[in-house]
């Protein structure tokens, strides 16, 4: 029986703690009924950091109950990301299948039988992906929205309405491990690992309790970190644009020479015009391609791994 660990990133979540840890024993012992999950499978919650009582609680959970909760405490606030990838990499070496889920039970806990039969029929990586957002602000639908679709335009592969909310086999786990970037964006790094994947689909409900943890600040941080670390075409559009400035100035060439010819023009306008489109293009050109070496530099310093052996026969 494959042994289940959720993993539950939190920063000051005291209000939803307790409610989130017995939302998801009931969850857990509702599966290992099922004959699912092993007997031993676990929650792990993952203090980011909280000024509140947040580990105080998880303390005590882990007291009451404990082989079904356990705890890492990290030392400071690092975020979301590196808090859910400290419970994962803590994990692995202690489960088979992992489940990462907000403390604050947006996403919904139904589906995570659906995900375990899906690991169960081969996949590695189950996505939940949200219906709808309608419980969502309009500003944060809104933009949410737009994020995917920059993030596609920018040619960042992500799956349309997935956050954190998935399933990883432990050898999915383990190869994105492998993954020592610095500048995390997990939603972007599970399609590089490969293996099979599937999807499930729920509602995103209203938080329990408290209050987001993720303000625009956080959420335009994430973003321009998803882009920045994916994708290097922001240095290609430069030197395109340096391209097309440089074609511009042949035209701007044209007209500076008609007009000088047609003798309506003041003396040194030619010349002035000509060095201003010119070397605009040449610059933002060269600029470009030294940007494209550094782009180069950049995805060699990520030292990814370059491949992931699923088998050999
Ligand atoms: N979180 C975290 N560290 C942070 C900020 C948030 O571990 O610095 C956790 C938080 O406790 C929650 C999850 O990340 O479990 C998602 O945060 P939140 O629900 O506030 O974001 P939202 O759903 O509003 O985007
Ligand atoms: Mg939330």
């Amino acid at each position: 029986m494959d042994k289940l660990a959720v993993i539950v990133p939190c920063y000051n979540e005291e209000e939803v703690l307790k409610i989130a840890s017995e939302t998801l024993r009931g969850v857990i012992e509702d599966l290992i009924r099922k004959e699912k999950i092993a007997e031993d499978s676990f929650i792990l919650f993952v203090n980011d950091g909280s000024k509140d009582r947040t580990w105080e609680l998880i303390e005590e959970e882990h007291k009451a109950y404990p082989v079904r909760v356990k705890g890492v405490k990290l030392a400071a606030n690092v975020g979301h990301q590196f808090a859910l990838t400290a419970g994962l990499v803590t994990a692995k070496e202690m489960c088979d299948v992992t489940v990462s889920i907000d403390a604050d039970l947006q996403d919904d806990v139904a589906v995570i039988e659906e995900m375990i039969d899906k690991f169960h029929a081969g996949n590695d990586i189950v996505y939940g992906v949200r219906k709808e957002r309608k419980t969502d602000t309009f500003f944060k639908r809104t933009t949410a929205q737009a994020f995917y679709k920059l993030m596609n335009i920018m040619g960042v592969k992500t799956v349309y309405n997935h956050a954190d909310f998935r399933l990883m086999s432990k050898r999915a786990v383990e190869e994105f491990s492998k993954y020592q970037e610095t500048n995390l964006f997990l939603r972007g790094m599970m399609p590089l690992i490969g293996y099979q994947t599937d999807c499930v689909y729920y509602d995103r409900k209203e938080r329990v309790a408290g209050e987001s943890k993720y303000p625009l600040r956080k959420m335009l941080a994430l973003a321009f970190n998803g882009i920045s670390s994916f994708s290097v075409k922001p240095i290609s559009l430069i030197m395109g644009l340096g391209l097309f400035i440089m074609l511009a100035a042949v035209l701007a060439a044209v007209y500076a020479f008609v007009s000088y010819f047609t003798g309506h023009v003041v003396q040194g306008w030619t010349s002035m015009i000509l060095s201003i489109w010119f070397l605009g293009g040449l610059q933002l050109l060269a600029i470009g391609l030294v940007g494209q070496y550094i782009g180069k530099i950049y995805i060699e310093v990520k030292h990814r791994p370059r491949y992931n052996i699923e088998k050999v026969i």
